[in-house]
Order: structure tokens, then sequence, then C-alpha cells
């Protein structure tokens, strides 16, 4: 998959393109990350990346024209790379919310352009222009959409085919089939005096695995209800939450 970041502040992506999982996967070529930095399309001496909002107010906004040539140049690039055209997600706090389903449906596309605003944000023209899709990370506002963009890399990058280690974790993490994970143990086998529940270590697969199924679903409807609604249950499933 090909991901390039529009942003002021490239540098901050190192926490998710040179570490961890996901620095592995970029370090395998599963992941091309390419960068395309407004600032280097000003033409003025100060390379300016902001300006003034028309009708006054406190605040500025990010310059168009660098803001737009630097969206273009990531797009020409992950056209000439991939063969595709890319997908452009805009993060800001007035978008739909990103989610566990957004991020295997975006897992599937071939090039994706995530542009990071700073300042008050950009132009609205722009956005009407160049973006496909809005992305919000939460219901809270941060200084740049840099931090949100990384939400969204290492989510999508992690539902890639070869990115985590063992094939079967991302679909028993939580939200994959529509449950909260269950919970984990793991030495020693007394902890503080609280013990690993006896089910996990008798080397009874199947009873291990509805012992877990049942943990998520009892956690699901404890902490998440809302995800049980309209969520077809099925028969195993009944039986579990009536036991
Ligand atoms: N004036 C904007 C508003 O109230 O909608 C907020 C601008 S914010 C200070 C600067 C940038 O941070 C935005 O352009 C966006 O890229 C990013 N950002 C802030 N909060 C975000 C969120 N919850 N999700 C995604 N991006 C966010």
């Amino acid at each position: 998959m090909h991901i390039a970041l529009v942003s002021l502040f490239p540098e901050m992506f190192a926490a998710v393109t040179e570490h961890g999982v996901t620095g592995r996967a970029v370090k395998q070529g599963l992941v091309a990350v390419r960068h395309s930095n407004p600032r280097d399309y000003t033409v003025d001496k100060h390379r300016t990346v902001d300006d003034r909002p028309y009708g006054g107010g406190p605040g500025m906004l990010m310059k168009i024209d660098p803001l737009q040539q630097a969206i273009a140049a990531a797009r020409e690039q992950a056209e000439q790379e991939t063969g595709a055209s890319a997908h452009v997600v805009y993060l800001s706090p007035q978008g739909r919310r990103f989610d566990h389903s957004r991020a295997v449906e975006l897992a599937q596309k071939d090039a994706l352009i995530l542009v990071a605003g700073r300042y008050e944000g950009v132009d609205e023209r722009l956005i009407e222009t160049e973006v496909d899709e809005e992305l919000s990370i939460g219901d809270y506002v941060l200084t740049g959409g840099e931090l949100a963009a990384m939400v969204v890399i290492d989510a999508v990058t992690r539902q890639l085919p070869g990115v985590l280690g063992h094939e079967a974790s991302a679909e028993e993490d939580s939200y994959a089939n529509g449950l909260l994970d269950c919970p984990h143990y793991t030495r020693p086998e007394d902890y503080q005096g609280r013990v690993v529940p006896e089910v996990l270590l008798s080397g009874d697969h199947e009873k291990i695995r509805r012992w877990r199924l049942k943990q998520a679903l009892g956690r699901t409807l404890e902490r998440r209800p809302d995800l049980l609604e309209g969520r077809a249950m099925s028969p195993e499933e009944v039986e579990l939450l009536a036991e």
C-alpha cells in the first residue's frame, strides 16, 4: 500500500514509520510512505505556509497554493508508483469518526493521501476540490492533523496482509468481529493472589475458545452494549450469553 503524507512536519511521522509493527511493515516494503511538504511549494523568501482568514478573527489558515501543489505532487507520485488514483483524506475534527470498519475499508485502497492541517485548518474550497473524505479521530481538537494521520496509518497498516506476525491476531482483536476482546493472562499463574482462570491452563482448546467468546460477549455487554445492538448473534453466542 502507498501512503503519502501531506504535512508541514514530516519528521513527526517517524513514530509510526520507524518503530514497532508499522515501522517493520515499512522496512519490509508492505507499506511505501512518501512525504509531500507544502513548504517545498512556497515561492516567497520566508517560505510562508499560512495566511489570514477572510472576515478576520483569530488564527491563520494554511495557505491554499502550497497545500494544493503538495497534494497534486502526492497524487502524481501515487499514480506513477501504483497505477491507481489515490484516495485523499483530510484529517479534521469535523470529519466522519474514524473507526475499525473504516480502517478495514481503507486498507483495501492501493494509495492513500493523508492531509494534515495546521493552524485553524484549510480553505473550504480546497476541501471541496481536493479531498475525497474528512476523517476525525474523536470529538476533541488537536493542534495539527499529524497525530490523527498517524492513528489512521497505524490502524490501517495492521489490517494489511502480512503485517502482523501472527495472521489471526487482528481477527481476534476488539471490534474485528463486532465484540471487545476477551481478557488475557500471562505468567505468573498467581499474581498478588489473583490466579489465572483454570480453563486457560486446561489445554482443552475448544473449552478455551468458548470461554474466550463468553468473556468477550460479557465484556461487550457490560462496557459497550451499543456494539451488540443490531449485531446478528450466532446460536452459540446466544447460548453463551444466556448461560
Ligand atoms: N478550526 C478547526 C475546527 O474547529 O474544526 C480546528 C483546526 S485544528 C486546531 C488544526 C488541524 O488539526 C486541523 O486542520 C486538522 O487537520 C487537525 N485536527 C484537529 N483535531 C482533529 C481531530 N479530532 N481529528 C482529526 N484531525 C484533527
